[in-house]
């Protein structure tokens, strides 16, 4: 091969050369669709800012929920592919820059999620007591940047608002007999602050009825069956207005069937209780000494809009919940990656059906995409990044149809191999990461847990060096 001679990219001779940024389910999913290209020979660095892979099927799928895990089964298999290298331990954006990606390979792909949380901007929203569920969700399961957070779990009763999966996550964790949670792969330090907790009801606050409740059936049924714990519904929160009654599919009406049983059912009498409230919305969060003491809510009415989506307006009708915590549940966001263009008002990189736009003029970036959370915000279940990333794959084969291209030395395995042993970066391997995974299952069995995470960074890479 001469550098002069020129090739089909995507060819044996001329390999297409990817770099996907973020390796939770978006980043696993769009390797996958390109790996699995017949007549295209490609070769995938992904990389992550941690030494873990997987994103939020680690850090975010709550440790009761492991059968949701399993499918890091599947990424094991795309990862052991020869044409994909992990590279761990490595953040894009500080450690390696998007210049630097974009000299050694020919496609980047974001795939970098959304990795803080909306904000309510109410007043009282940073008194302490107050907290996001991501802060919550990622100090259970072990972030490393979260291990140091702290969770007053003194207090008997807890506010979470919002009503998606997370809230149903949090409120779970936060509500269920710790003894069904000794084998999972919680956090042990998390398990003895939430056995030594105080929280015996949770009340979670949706801002509209219950018609329109982003949680799924399946979670909310495993709410209110959680063993010594009450569901507890206001019949009166579950009239449904005439708008909603016309509204909502199948999903809607099993969900509004369920909880019109259980509001029959009145308190119980189970000392625990999550008792959900509808068409409310928080509008304070009321404290003494810098502290959470209260929420102030306002009741709700609900409208259609223009568009016929039914939204919540507040009926100056207020109420006082006495709370020592808050939790923040209503959805992550976006933050930007330095050198990409990013939607601030939407919290995603800019995108035209996963290629990366211009956030001025809206002209189509070359050569870079988004995928995932990233790309189309905060929402959908683990699955829904595989058609999200094949689609976003796809415009990456329509944008190199036809394309040939000289042999690249710059974009070559080798050059980035040189480009990240010159940072004199710890890059983590898969293979590394399976010692990682090896000891963490073996620290587990010996709890009697599915695993026990590492906790930090160095800690890893210690054990990476001594099982190497
Ligand atoms: P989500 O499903 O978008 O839910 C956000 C919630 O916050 C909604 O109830 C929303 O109410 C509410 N909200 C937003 N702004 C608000 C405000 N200003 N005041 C009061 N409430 C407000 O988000 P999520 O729970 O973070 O979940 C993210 C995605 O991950 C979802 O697709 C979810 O299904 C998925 N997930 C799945 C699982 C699982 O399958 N087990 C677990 C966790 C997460 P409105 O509806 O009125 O906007």
């Amino acid at each position: 091969m001469t550098g002069e001679q020129v090739y089909s990219l995507g060819s044996k001779d001329r390999p297409l050369q990817v770099a996907i940024v973020g390796s939770g389910p978006a980043g696993f999913y769009a390797a996958d669709a390109l790996l699995r290209q017949k007549d295209l020979t490609v070769q995938i660095d992904l990389y992550d800012r941690l030494p873990t892979p997987y994103g939020l099927v680690r850090f975010g799928v709550a440790p009761d929920h492991p059968k949701i895990k399993a499918v890091i089964r599947v990424y094991e298999r795309i990862a052991a592919s020869r044409h994909l290298r992990f590279f761990g331990n490595v953040k894009v954006g500080s450690n390696l820059s998007v210049q630097e990606l974009r000299k050694h390979y020919d496609q980047i792909v974001y795939a970098v999620g959304c990795e803080t949380d909306r904000r309510l901007g109410i007043p009282g929203e940073d008194l302490q007591g107050s907290h996001t569920a991501t802060e919550f969700v990622a100090w259970y399961n072990s972030h490393p940047d979260y291990i140091e957070r702290s969770f007053d779990l003194s207090h008997k009763c807890a506010a979470v608002v919002g009503v998606g999966n997370v809230a149903m996550d949090v409120t779970r964790i936060l509500s269920k007999d710790q003894d069904e949670l000794v084998h999972t792969d919680i956090a042990g330090y998390a398990l003895e602050a939430l056995r030594k907790g105080q929280v015996e009801e949770v009340v979670i606050l949706a801002r509209r009825g219950p018609k329109q409740a982003a949680f799924s059936l399946n979670e909310i049924k495993e709410i209110g069956s959680l063993k010594g714990v009450d569901l507890v519904v206001d019949p009166k929160e579950m009239e449904l207005d005439e708008a909603s009654k016309a509204s909502g599919g199948k999903q809607g009406r099993q969900k509004v069937e369920y909880l019109t049983e259980k509001s029959k059912a009145g308190e119980g009498s189970q000392r625990r209780k999550v008792r959900l409230r509808f068409c409310v919305s928080p509008v304070e969060i009321l404290g003494e000494n810098g502290r959470v003491t209260a929420v102030k809510i306002e009741k709700n009415e609900l409208y259609p809009d223009e568009t016929g989506d039914i939204r919540s307006r507040g009926t100056g009708q207020y109420e006082v919940l006495p709370v020592g915590l808050v939790f923040r549940s209503i959805g992550y966001q976006g933050v930007p990656l330095p050198g990409v263009p990013f939607d601030e008002k939407r919290g995603v990189i800019c995108n035209q059906e996963g290629r990366v736009t211009d956030s001025v003029s809206g002209q189509i970036v070359p050569n870079e995409y988004a995928v995932g959370w990233a790309k189309r915000g905060p929402t959908g279940l683990i699955g829904t990044n595989k058609s999200d990333s094949a689609a976003t794959v796809e415009k990456m084969l329509e944008d190199i149809e036809g394309k040939s291209a000289k042999v690249d030395l710059e974009k070559r395995p080798e050059a980035v191999d040189r480009m990240l042993a010159g940072k004199k970066l710890q890059v983590v391997t898969f293979e590394d990461w399976k010692l990682l995974d090896q000891q963490e299952v073996e620290a587990g069995k010996r709890l009697g847990k599915l695993r026990e995470k590492l906790l930090t960074v160095s800690a890893m890479l210690k054990v990476i060096e001594e099982r190497q």
